[in-house]
């Protein structure tokens, strides 16, 4: 089959690989039909993620047709239409019996990296280097599903694959993002970052109840889909003092809740970004946190700071001052996938998202290295790459 595949920094291959196998007697093969390219998938391209190995498939945002079942999966048939997590989960452990698929315990069969880094390991994830189990991803034409009775969500197969695609990582995530936010009715929230998954965390405030979301972005585009398809309030930062404006939109007070949808690679226009930039050339810091910084000073005293933006190391000057002072609650980490796919799917059929919005780019497998690089640069338009097999 062909399929993308990591070659190093800033290069990726499409290349034939042997068709993956059942290995597993709950394993599944997928023949995916649609796949996406994620901004945490620019992360791996940027090489700031530790352990890739070259030949490595790239993707965890994929969906297909069932076509090959281990003899233990009895919930689907060969021929259903499915939409897999990103994550891997066991079903069984102490985290997924509490619906924590991300933490699931049995499903990386090599955390010692991550136990040495974080103190504990996360579950496996398709694709996304051998810190998380180095499974291969689903930016290819077939893909083995571990754990295929727990993950997978069969969908009708009448559905257009452009509406439920991203039940498998972006719209579960900007839901999560906002559920973190406990909003209550009348709620204002804040999102930095009008990527995909602050454009879905948008969406979901309003489903959760909140009354205004403000967005903050620089990128014209993003802020024009957050404003026009979305209904937020936009401050573009390059223009704007985003905290000043912030307090002035709320009274003063600041938002209920701070979202940041923007996370390690995070840009900014002040000397600040370029001395956290230098930082990380010279390996102080791992990630650059001006997203989190001014989402900490903007939320309003006793409100919630949600991150849904990935971070992989150290941050350097987080104002934890300023968060104790104002009591502020934090909510983060990987989404728990399988935990919202039914009922986002609900609110897709009832038509109350429509997320294929989202997308601006439907390429052939063949185009994937190029549209890695438009995504990265952010040229084009480009917000969200789906990857079509046909
Ligand atoms: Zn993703
Ligand atoms: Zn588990």
């Amino acid at each position: 089959m062909k399929a993308v595949c990591w070659q190093g920094t800033k290069h990726v291959e499409v290349q034939k690989v042997p068709d993956p196998q059942i290995l597993n007697p709950r394993d599944i093969i997928v023949k995916i039909t649609s796949t996406a390219i994620c901004g945490s998938d620019l992360h791996l391209f940027d090489g700031v993620i530790p352990a890739m190995q070259k030949g490595d498939i790239l993707g965890h945002e994929f969906m297909g047709e069932v076509v090959e079942l281990g003899p233990h999966v009895k919930n689907l048939r060969v021929g259903d239409k499915v939409v897999v997590p990103f994550n891997i989960s066991c079903g069984h452990c102490f985290f997924c019996h509490r619906q924590e698929y991300s933490l699931c315990d049995n499903s990386n069969p090599k955390p010692e990296l991550a136990e040495k880094i974080y103190g504990h390991g996360a579950s496996g994830l398709f694709g996304y280097s051998h810190m998380y189990g180095g499974y291969a991803g689903g930016q290819a034409e077939y893909a083995r599903v571990p754990f295929g009775d727990v993950g997978p969500l069969k969908v009708p197969t009448d559905m257009d694959d452009e509406k439920v695609l991203f039940l498998s990582d972006i719209f579960p995530t900007g839901y999560m993002a906002a559920a973190n936010c406990n909003i209550q009715m009348g709620d204002t929230v804040a999102v930095w970052g009008c990527g995909p998954v602050g454009l879905f965390a948008i969406e979901s405030a309003y489903l959760l109840g909140a009354e205004r979301v403000i967005a903050i972005d620089h990128v014209p585009e993003r802020l024009q889909m957050a404003k026009n398809v979305c209904k937020a309030e936009v401050l573009n930062y390059e223009e704007v003092d985003v905290l000043d404006e912030l307090n002035i939109l709320t009274g003063g007070r600041g938002p209920d809740a701070c979202i940041d949808a923007v996370g390690l690679e995070a840009h900014g226009t002040d000397l600040y970004s370029k001395y956290e930039t230098a930082k990380m050339s010279v390996k102080m810091a791992t990630d650059r946190p001006i997203a989190l910084r001014q989402a900490i000073q903007a939320c309003r005293k006793g409100g919630t700071v949600s991150i849904p933006g990935v971070y992989g190391g150290f941050l350097d000057k987080v104002p934890l001052g300023a968060a104790f002072a104002k009591g502020l609650t934090f909510r983060m980490g990987q989404t728990h996938v399988r935990k919202y796919m039914e009922a986002l799917l609900e609110h897709i059929v009832q038509g109350d998202v429509d997320p294929s919005f989202l997308i601006t780019h439907r390429i052939n497998i063949e185009d994937a290295p190029d549209a890695y690089k438009t995504f990265l640069d952010k040229k084009d338009n480009c917000i969200k790459v789906v990857i079509k097999n046909h």
